[in-house]
């Protein structure tokens, strides 16, 4: 098959209605990622599911949007209770999961809500009271408010148990048995989980019907054959030199810069062509014919850069691509793996360099988690960062099992580029200790620092306990990254 064909992938292939598309392409996306072409038609269906899919995997919209468009049908039952529930381990899930959905929902009349420990009890029993389409909650305080008979849940047509291996982690088994037997036996329950492992396996057994399993592949994939590094930069014209840093490095033959927009691409393209390069743009504006067109110059060798956009982070093989370089990081961290699977192709060995500007510490955090690697921190000689890389990550507000240890990562070498023009040294002594060689922070809510259930309530580690949560609410930034290129909506 010809690979540009690959390329082309789009929401209207999931029949999805056209509120949730045009709320779809105001976020920006264009293409679903992975799990949302496996499980938004599977769900879409009427079918359980049962998928393993971490964070970063863009999971969240695989199960709103299901959800999102089932409601468009009206209720066959009477009632105000909620006809979507979605079961998630913390506060912040559920915050960012009803973010989501107002996202997605925004062309559309539904109502939305979330049920949180630490939150005020009577905005919730207010929010309870009110006709209600989706719910959003975590299992403790969920419980609290079944126990008080606050919840109707005879219109419940669709369970989502999101993150359920982080729920069964943290004690929650018992809560979500007893929410699931509380809701009718005629109910869609989808489930989400980074892993069918322990007891989750169980869990499914009991709580789904005959459910088609997904499983995202790749997300772990080590890449050995492609040497991946990061360049810290203090802004865009910082980010610029680093650029024709590495387009000059004697070993590129021909490479892969990805931008986060059409218009980013575009202008970057125009900027190279100006300076010398033999270089071109592919991205979603571009008829069929053209991006063809143009692929077919990068295969024959007449382009040597090729500035993209997501668009040709899937399905794009060349072989003489010896460097993909993430002028800005991708939106979803599994894009990252895409889009440097682009170089090192057919035994050959490929250089994968991801520019960090001050905002983008969030995104490499969340890459970082997802892959399962810390990327190796390079500085060029003449080309240092004046600032230090922020700690834990930059205020990242990405949740997700962090897993690193300098065991896995070390020892971390001391990076000299094979290029004369190259030497780069490893940064991170440079600046004392490294936030990786602590665990990093986690986000801590009052849901999973003791949740009310019952008498007892549920340590971080599910453990039941007695004593009583502390009513601080940790200060966590949802703020989202400016963009340097381009305008929201103008992606891929
Ligand atoms: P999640 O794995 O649900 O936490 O999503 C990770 C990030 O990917 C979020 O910032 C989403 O807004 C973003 N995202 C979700 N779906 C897409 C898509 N199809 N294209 C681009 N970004 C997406």
């Amino acid at each position: 098959m010809a690979a540009e064909e690959d390329i082309i992938l789009s929401f209207q292939e999931l029949n999805l209605n056209d509120n949730l598309l045009r709320a779809i392409e105001a976020s920006g996306y264009t293409n679903p990622t992975d799990i949302q072409r496996q499980a938004i038609p599977v769900a879409v269906s009427g079918r359980d599911i049962m998928a393993s899919a971490q964070t970063g995997t863009g999971k969240t919209a695989a199960f709103v949007l299901p959800a999102l468009e089932k409601l468009q049908q009206p209720s066959q039952v009477q009632g105000r209770g909620p006809r979507v529930l979605i079961l998630t381990p913390t506060r912040e899930l559920a915050t960012q999961i009803q973010d989501s959905i107002k996202r997605y929902a925004r062309f559309t009349k539904l109502r939305s809500g979330s049920i949180v420990g630490g939150a005020p009890y009577p905005v919730q029993e207010r929010l309870l009271r009110s006709p209600l389409d989706l719910l959003v909650a975590t299992p403790g305080r969920l419980i609290d408010h079944m126990e008080r008979g606050r919840v109707d849940f005879s219109r419940l047509e669709m369970l989502v148990l999101d993150e359920a291996d982080r729920m069964l982690d943290m004690g929650f088994i018992e809560p979500v048995e007893q929410i699931s037997a509380a809701t009718p036996d005629s109910r869609q329950t989808l489930l989400f989980s980074a892993t069918f492992e322990g007891n989750v396996e169980k869990l499914a057994r009991r709580l789904l019907k005959d459910p088609m399993r997904i499983q995202v592949a790749g997300a772990k994939e080590k890449h050995t054959q492609i040497e991946q590094r990061v360049h810290q930069a203090d802004d865009y014209d910082h980010k610029h030199r680093l650029l024709s840093h590495v387009l000059n490095s004697e070993e590129l033959s021909q490479a892969i810069i990805f931008t986060a927009t059409k218009r980013g691409a575009d202008d970057l393209a125009e900027e190279l062509t100006e300076q010398g390069y033999a270089c071109a743009a592919l991205h979603g504006d571009m008829k069929q014919g053209a991006r063809n067109r143009t692929v077919q110059r990068m295969r024959r060798g007449d382009v040597k850069v090729l500035v993209a956009t997501d668009v040709a982070a899937r399905g794009l093989d060349i072989t003489g691509i010896t460097h993909v370089i993430n002028f800005d990081l991708p939106m979803v961290a599994e894009d990252y793996v895409h889009r440097i699977g682009r170089t090192g192709r057919g035994g050959a060995f490929g250089v994968a360099v991801s520019l960090i500007g001050p905002q983008d510490w969030g995104k490499l955090s969340q890459i970082e988690r997802f892959t399962g690697h810390r990327l190796e921190r390079s500085v060029v000689v003449g080309l240092e960062p004046t600032r230090s890389e922020p700690r834990g990550g930059g205020g990242d507000k990405h949740r997700g099992r962090p897993n690193f240890s300098r065991k896995g990562n070390a020892p971390r070498p001391r990076s000299q580029s094979a290029s004369p023009r190259g030497n780069y040294r490893g940064q991170d002594d440079a600046f004392g200790q490294s936030p990786y060689s602590q665990q990093p922070r986690q986000p801590r809510g009052r849901e999973q620092q003791g949740n009310s259930y019952g008498n007892a309530r549920f340590s971080d580690n599910g453990a039941p306990r007695h004593s009583k949560p502390s009513g601080e609410r940790p200060k966590i930034s949802y703020a989202r990254p400016q963009r340097k290129t381009g305008q929201r909506g103008d992606y891929r």
